[in-house]
């Protein structure tokens, strides 16, 4: 009998091993195809990612999926891993044509603006997202104590307890200790959120234009990224219709971040409220990013209001309180999740500076009335200046930046930013948030408004005097 049963056994495990290299040739057939389709776009000058032929192929496989009896979720996530490997090979082949355009970002500015500096060029850095005024003077007594207290070592990969105790306090809404992890900077707190819940092939929809940084933490974790456009139109405000239509089975999470970088659009509480419901309908996760949760020039809803079990609420000292070298962010989680962000944690960091987390504690307390009241001022001025030039834009409702359409004498947004950094003034191009955003710019107000003047007139005078 047993000898049987081992026979039988020795079959199925020959006929899978058969099935997983019938499946592996099939693959690298589709793959030789997704190769010719890549050649072929690359020489019509064609946008490798379809979103109506993907469609397409998802309907079918989730009918067969149905036919078949198999989970409609498993085959999403291989039919995203396949899409996935075909854009990569498609990609590689717009590269071999010459036509893969290099999209510039604003890290990428910096950098040339930063290359310009070294080599003598003034440069009014327009682009950049950093504070440009100092950190609470408190901090200085609290790293020097800490130093004297010998409190520079390994902490708990979760953070300090204290710290953790003192965020939660801060927030409110009943969160404990336990469900606070304090993370190298808030993008570190994504980061390992979108590591800890999504699985290779599942997808997380961001709603752009928006930080770059999303698209980058979800395929470093094998998953695909849904964007949802927004317009300046309908004043940045995704439409909730169309996020429910983009909700799949293999749909995992959806990333908020208001107020919003770039754009500075804070969601009114009603469109919160409905996307948190859609998400509780479909049980999917929420982060929201809520580092410039401070800069807030009307009301603004945090998601902890909700009470979402299936939300992570992130925020950071970075820019609240001016502190982005200090590298100290935070989420609020569930349990669960916050231990499995801590685990990521440990493996990659062990944990935030010891230091840096009682120079932290030490800022919990502070107000950023002066630094947001300043922010908002500066603001006004570009907005002022902008509206001058006839430039579109929406105005900001909080965040560091303002957001304005080109138009005038160059509307695309690399060749702008190229002649505003030989002229000494770096932007923030808007394909860096989003493939539809080239005929966008970002302007950071963490410039002194003597500085954001000047740089104002040489976007004037590039637009508009020939
Ligand atoms: N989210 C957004 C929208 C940001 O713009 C930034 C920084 N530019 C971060 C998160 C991360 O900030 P930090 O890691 O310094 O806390």
């Amino acid at each position: 009998m047993a000898k049987k049963r081992q026979d039988e056994l020795g079959k199925l495990r020959a006929e899978i091993r058969n099935i997983t290299l019938d499946i592996i040739t099939k693959a690298h057939k589709r793959m030789k195809l997704s190769e010719q389709i890549g050649a072929i776009k690359g020489n019509l000058r064609i946008e490798i990612e379809d979103e109506n032929v993907e469609q397409e192929v998802r309907r079918s496989v989730i009918e067969l999926s149905h036919t078949l009896g198999i989970d409609p979720a498993f085959s999403g996530r291989l039919l995203n891993m396949l899409l996935m490997e075909s854009i990569r090979l498609q990609q590689i082949q717009h590269k071999k044509i010459g036509n893969d355009p290099l999209i510039p970002t604003h890290l990428s500015v910096f950098m040339k603006a930063k290359e310009l500096e070294s080599s003598g060029k003034k440069i009014i850095h327009m682009e950049v997202g950093e504070p440009d005024y100092p950190p609470p003077k408190k901090i200085r007594k609290a790293l020097v104590e800490s130093y004297n207290k010998k409190q520079y070592h390994y902490t708990d990969s979760k953070g300090l307890l204290k710290l953790r105790q003192a965020i939660a306090k801060k927030v409110g809404h009943g969160i404990e200790h336990d469900e606070v992890i304090v993370t190298s900077g808030g993008r570190f707190a994504i980061f390992s959120a979108i590591l800890s819940i999504l699985r290779p092939g599942e997808e997380v929809i961001s709603i752009e234009p928006s930080w770059p940084a999303y698209r980058e933490f979800v395929d470093f974790a094998g998953g695909k990224i849904k964007t949802l456009g927004t317009t300046i139109e309908n004043s940045w405000t995704p439409d909730t219709g169309q996020l429910e239509e983009m909700i799949g089975h293999h749909t995992k999470i959806i990333v908020l971040n208001y107020p919003n970088n770039p754009t500075g659009k804070i969601l009114d509480k009603k469109d919160i409220t409905r996307i948190v419901s859609l998400a509780q309908d479909n049980g999917l996760y929420v982060i929201s990013d809520e580092v410039y949760s401070d800069y807030a020039f009307k009301g603004f809803t945090s998601l902890t209001h909700y009470e979402y079990d299936r939300s992570i609420v992130v925020s950071s000292f970075s820019k609240s309180c001016a502190m982005t070298g200090f590298r100290v962010g935070y989420g609020i989680a569930d349990r669960e999740v916050i231990s499995k962000m801590a685990r990521i944690q440990a493996i990659a960091l062990t944990s935030v500076a010891e230091p840096m987390q009682y120079a932290a504690l030490s800022a919990i307390d502070y107000s950023p009335a002066g630094n947001v009241k300043l922010i908002k001022e500066r603001l006004d001025l570009i907005s002022e200046k902008l509206s001058n030039m006839s430039l579109d834009f929406i105005s900001p409702d909080g965040a560091m930046y303002v957001f304005p359409r080109l138009k005038g004498l160059v509307q695309n947004d690399a060749a702008l930013v190229g002649k505003l950094l030989d002229l000494g003034v770096a932007v923030a191009p808007g394909s860096g948030f989003g493939q539809d955003y080239t005929r966008y710019i970002r302007i950071s107000a963490c410039q002194p408004k003597k500085m954001l003047e000047r740089g104002l007139e040489v976007i004037n005078s590039v637009l508009f005097i020939h």
